[in-house]
């Protein structure tokens, strides 16, 4: 505990511990220790303590020094407190933006993926939609569209068996758009490895 005296608080003179020592142990002040200004005019003084077992300077150090916090204490509190304040508003500011993107990462995995799988068949740059992406016919269906005609011309001509290695009665028209698609799909992955033996 700091035993060093503040100024006094009333005039600002130096304090010094004082113990009661007059009229022997017959007056019930004796023994109380205190604290008092050294000023002769000034009066200011503590309470007496007695110890009771402890020493009572320090507590009365303490007491005597306890002082009401001043304009800059108080200022610096509140600065503090502000300064908290806006941390605490950065902080949030922060987890908000790498919340948002987060959220931006997984859209743009999700239209790159729609992307892949929905290629445009004639992609016109400049003339994305709003997501970023091509509309129009997919290179898929495109792919589809010309096995379709040479599937039908096929099939008519005995030359092609729909549905073939399957075992399923659908009407061959629905066997032979079932053809198409197995037959764009195949381009699509021989396209993509570039798979070209
Ligand atoms: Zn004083």
């Amino acid at each position: 505990m700091r035993e060093e005296l503040e100024p006094c608080p009333f005039c600002g003179t130096t304090a010094s511990h004082g113990v009661v020592t007059e009229g022997g142990e017959a007056n019930p002040d004796f023994g109380g220790h205190f604290i008092q200004c050294d000023n002769p005019n000034c009066h200011g003084c503590m309470g007496l303590r007695f110890a009771c077992g402890d020493d009572p300077k320090p507590h009365l150090a303490a007491a005597w020094n306890t002082r009401a916090p001043t304009e800059a204490l108080t200022e610096r509190a509140s600065m503090a407190a502000e300064i908290e304040r806006l941390e605490a508003e950065r902080a949030e500011q922060w987890r908000l933006r790498r919340e948002r993107e987060s959220e931006r990462d997984i859209n743009a995995a999700v239209i790159g993926e729609l992307k892949a799988e929905n290629e445009p068949a004639f992609p016109r740059p400049g003339f994305d939609n709003p997501a970023g992406m091509q509309d129009g016919m997919s290179l898929r269906d495109w792919f589809a569209g010309q096995a379709i005609g040479a599937i039908i011309a096929a099939t008519s001509a005995g030359q092609h068996w729909p549905g073939a290695g399957r075992d399923d009665d659908r009407p061959i028209q629905d066997k032979m758009a079932a053809d198409a698609y197995r037959i764009a799909d195949a381009l699509m992955t021989a396209r993509e490895t570039n798979d070209a033996r």
